[in-house]
């Protein structure tokens, strides 16, 4: 017979590990210990501000008051990102939240686009057609209506807010549930003789602590999952090659943007998320391409308003574990891997993995088909974000600067080039199976908005009542505009809310 897990540790308190510790204190109970441990000396990583709508869900299920956690973490609600030069300079875009049309009904929508467009019906404008595209444009991005009629419930929200801030409030919330904290330095990983499994860790003042499962949440170092097990690393740079950032925080100036913008740079791009109390910016960009100063010169040369602290370096590789649970040790977060942020995808995947954890608990056993299927699940939905990330590089006209000449041109994964075709050969998307997050929406914004052009349609889309199709997209748009303009300023709106600090 099979023992249950009692106890488990969680590895790093950044926001990976708090997010963990709090979903299991609140999913196993009483039943099952949950302790952290972290280290003052080393710290977090601290960026990874931008998110995306299924975060909603996650601070559901820890039970978080979200006004309260607004306030707490200074945040200010997301509804897409904008993209400035990346199809070519000049061209921006948006990939808003939420579908476009009516709402997710209208099965392919952009076929009935394009049947319209073809014959000169309709102009280019898709971001009509999306409630949160509007709404980005306007500045606006709150509003709630209980009933479920209501047209504001296209109105798909994440949240930019501050990741230290979201990691000490999270700390504080698991504390106050009994989630025991332990501070100090992990220096060694002591692994049981016969089967390899970690027993305990110890700590620099000789302290040692088991549990019967780890979550590794121990950021880049990778501590267990890595440094222990030898999971191996899947290394993405020939695809994703960007391995350095600056990370700065700006004074805020006029209203906050209910959107992250990321604006393409020679080699690289800029981030730029605006939160109650300041902005933060960072850029992202290749060492083969860039220097570290110039890198760092760009980033404050491009600042709203005065920086607030020295720019932080930041290094990585893009990629993933092999195995992203192993023995009794499951990574979460950057231990895990890392796409690059362009997609805000990070803390999502940190989700993802902690729902698939809670699916695929483990008992004394850790079945091995158990922990295979997880690994194989997760590595299929990691796969997915990766290539769509790969897009926003690959769909380009830049060819100003080596870097953007060698993104244009460099191979792609098969599975990225086939939905391209698709997708230009007659505008078909489609969903890879449940696992893929990113829905035909996000493929069609920025598949559409950095200059990929079907050059057909599904002729069926043609037999349809043309005039009735094109009737019931002004419907939609002039829907959105008002629903819009009815609706309050971001920052008045989070006042009203009691979501300002
Ligand atoms: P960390 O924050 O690094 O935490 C690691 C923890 O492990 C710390 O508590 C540390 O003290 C502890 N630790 C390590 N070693 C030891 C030891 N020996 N003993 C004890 N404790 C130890 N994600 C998004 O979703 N959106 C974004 O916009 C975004 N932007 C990003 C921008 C950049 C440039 C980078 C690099 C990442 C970005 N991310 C983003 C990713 C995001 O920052 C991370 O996914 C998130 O912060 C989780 O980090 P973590 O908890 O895994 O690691």
């Amino acid at each position: 017979m099979a023992d249950p897990i009692k106890s488990v540790l969680v590895v790093g308190g950044g926001t990976a590990g708090w997010m963990a510790a709090a979903a299991l204190n609140r999913s196993l109970g009483p039943h099952c210990k949950v302790s952290l441990v972290e280290s003052d000396d080393i710290g977090i990583v601290g960026v990874g501000e931008a998110t995306v709508p299924p975060i909603r869900d996650f601070n559901a299920l820890i039970g978080l008051d979200e006004a309260e956690f607004m306030r707490e973490t200074r945040a200010t609600l997301k509804i897409g990102i904008e993209f400035v030069d990346w199809g070519s300079r000049g061209n921006r875009y948006l990939h808003p939240f939420g579908t476009f049309g009516p709402g997710p009904t209208l099965s392919e929508f952009q076929q009935s686009f394009l049947a319209l467009r073809a014959k000169g019906r309709i102009d280019d404008d898709l971001d009509a057609y999306s409630l949160c595209a509007q709404a980005c444009k306007a500045g606006k991005a709150g509003a709630r209506d209980p009933d479920p009629r209501s047209p504001l419930n296209a109105l798909f929200t994440a949240y930019h807010f501050d990741a230290g801030l979201y990691a000490r409030y999270l700390r504080k919330v698991c504390e106050g549930r009994g989630v025991e904290r332990i501070e100090g330095e992990i220096v060694d990983v002591v692994q049981r003789p016969d089967d390899g499994f970690i027993d305990r860790v110890r700590l620099k003042d000789g302290r040692e602590l088991s549990a019967d499962l780890f979550i590794d949440c121990t950021g880049f170092r990778a501590l267990l999952i890595e440094g222990a097990l030898k999971a191996g690393f899947e290394d993405w740079s020939h695809w994703l090659p960007m391995n350095r950032a600056w990370a700065v925080p700006c004074e805020r100036v006029g209203p906050t943007t209910p959107f992250t913008r990321s604006t393409a740079r020679d080699a690289g791009w800029q981030w730029r998320i605006a939160l109650q109390h300041r902005t933060g910016n960072g850029h992202v960009y290749c060492s083969d391409f860039m220097g570290d100063d110039e890198a760092r010169q760009i980033l404050l040369d491009n600042l709203d308003g005065p920086a607030l602290a020295e720019p932080r370096p930041l290094r990585f590789t893009t990629g993933r574990r092999k195995a992203f649970w192993s023995k009794n040790v499951v990574a979460l977060g950057l231990s895990s891997g890392f796409i690059e942020p362009l997609e805000s995808t990070s803390i999502h995947m940190v989700q993802s993995g902690i729902y698939r954890l809670l699916q695929h608990f483990p008992d004394s056993r850790f079945s091995p088909v158990n922990i295979e299927t997880y690994n194989r699940r997760l590595g299929a939905e990691v796969a997915l974000i990766r290539d769509f990330v790969i897009l926003h590089y690959h769909a380009t006209q830049r060819d100003d600067t080596a870097f953007w000449r060698h993104m244009a041109t460099m191979p792609i994964p098969d599975t990225l080039s086939q939905r391209v075709e698709a997708f230009r050969d007659r505008g078909l998307l489609y969903q890879s199976g449940a696992d893929e997050y990113f829905s035909q929406g996000s493929w069609l914004a920025v598949m559409y908005g950095q200059g990929i052009m079907p050059t057909g349609h599904n002729p069926l889309y043609d037999l349809q009542n043309l005039d009735q199709i094109q009737a019931g997209f002004g419907q939609i748009a002039r829907r959105w505009t008002q629903t819009v303009a009815a609706m309050p300023g971001h920052d008045e709106f989070l006042k009203a809310s009691g979501m300002w600090a």
